[in-house]
C-alpha cells in the first residue's frame, strides 16, 4: 500500500524520543513537512541532525500558556499526532496529587489544547485534517500501579471519540491507537523487570511486546487517506491483549 503525505504539514508532540521520534522520521520519509515538538532541546537538536529540514519546537506541554503561544506559532497543520505522555507508576493507596496533576496536564489537557488550536486553523482554512492520539491498552485494562496512567488514557479514549463526533462534520478525522508495551524509555519504566514482563507477555496472544514500527505503521495508516472513512476508533496494537 502506497501512502504519501506530499504537500501536507504534520505536527508530532513528544518527538524527542521513542514512538514520537520514529513517527517524525516516517512522516518525513512519506513526504510530509514535519514540525517536531518536545521538551528537551538536545533531543530536538539530534533529531534535526538526523532529519534535515524538519522544524522543531521546544516547549513543556504541561505549561498551558507556553503551549498556547508555541502551537499557535506553528501555523498550518494538516496532520497531528498527540504522542507526548508521562507514566508515573504508584500503588493506588500512595497516589500523589503531583502525579495526578502532571499526568492529566500532559496526557489529557495538552492533547485537548493542542488539538483545539490545530483544529481551529484547519476549520478556518476549510481544510480537511487527521489527528491521531497515542493512547494505550491501559485505557481499557487495569494494570497494577497504573492508576493515574490508566485514568489518563481512559480519558484520552473518550476525548478522541468526542473530538471525532464534533470535528467530523468539518472533515477532520480523529482516532486513537492503543499499544501494548513497547520497550522505549517509557516502556522500560514499567516492564524491565522480567518478573513483570513475563506474565504480561504471556497474556498477549502473539506472545511479544509491540515494536515501535508496529505503532508508527498504524499511525501512518490512520493519518492517511487510506483510512478516509475511519474516525472515532481506538485501535489496539496489542497482539490481541484486549481481546482476551
Ligand atoms: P518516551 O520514550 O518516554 O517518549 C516520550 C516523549 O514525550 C519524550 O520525547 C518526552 O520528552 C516527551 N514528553 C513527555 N512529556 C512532555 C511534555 N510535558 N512536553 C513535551 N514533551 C513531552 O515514551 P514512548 O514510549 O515513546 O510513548 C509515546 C506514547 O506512547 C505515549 O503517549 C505513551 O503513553 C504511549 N504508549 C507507550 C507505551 C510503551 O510501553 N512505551 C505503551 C502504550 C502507549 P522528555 O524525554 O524530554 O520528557
Amino acid at each position: 500500500m502506497e501512502i504519501s503525505f506530499a504537500g501536507l504539514r504534520a505536527l508530532v508532540t513528544g518527538a524527542g524520543k521513542g514512538i514520537g521520534r520514529e513517527t517524525v522520521k516516517a512522516l518525513q520519509r512519506g513526504g510530509a513537512r514535519v514540525v517536531a515538538l518536545s521538551r528537551t532541546q538536545a533531543d530536538l537538536d539530534s533529531l534535526s541532525r538526523e532529519c534535515p529540514g524538519i522544524e522543531v519546537v521546544c516547549v513543556d506541554l504541561a505549561d498551558w500558556d507556553a503551549t498556547e503561544t508555541a502551537v499557535r506559532a506553528v501555523g498550518v497543520v494538516d496532520l497531528l499526532v498527540n504522542n507526548a505522555a508521562v507514566a508515573v507508576l504508584e500503588p493506588f493507596l500512595e497516589v500523589t496529587k503531583e502525579a495526578v496533576d502532571t499526568s492529566f496536564d500532559v496526557n489529557v489537557k495538552s492533547v485537548l489544547h493542542v488539538s483545539q488550536i490545530v483544529a481551529q486553523q484547519m476549520i478556518a482554512r476549510r481544510a480537511s485534517g487527521a489527528i491521531v492520539n497515542i493512547s494505550s491498552q491501559a485505557s481499557q485494562c487495569a494494570l497494577q500501579n497504573h492508576t493515574v496512567y490508566c485514568a489518563t488514557k481512559g480519558a484520552l479514549d473518550m476525548l478522541t471519540k468526542v473530538m471525532a463526533l464534533e470535528l467530523g462534520p468539518q472533515k477532520i478525522r480523529v482516532n486513537a491507537v492503543n499499544p501494548t508495551v513497547v520497550m522505549t524509555d517509557m516502556g522500560r519504566i514499567g516492564w524491565s523487570d522480567p518478573l513483570k514482563a513475563g506474565p504480561m507477555m504471556n497474556r498477549i496472544p502473539l506472545r511479544r511486546f509491540a515494536e515501535v514500527d508496529d505503532v508508527v505503521n498504524s499511525v501512518l495508516f490512520l493519518l492517511s487517506d487510506k483510512s478516509a472513512m475511519i474516525t472515532g476508533v481506538t485501535l489496539p496494537i496489542d497482539g490481541g491483549f484486549l481481546a482476551c
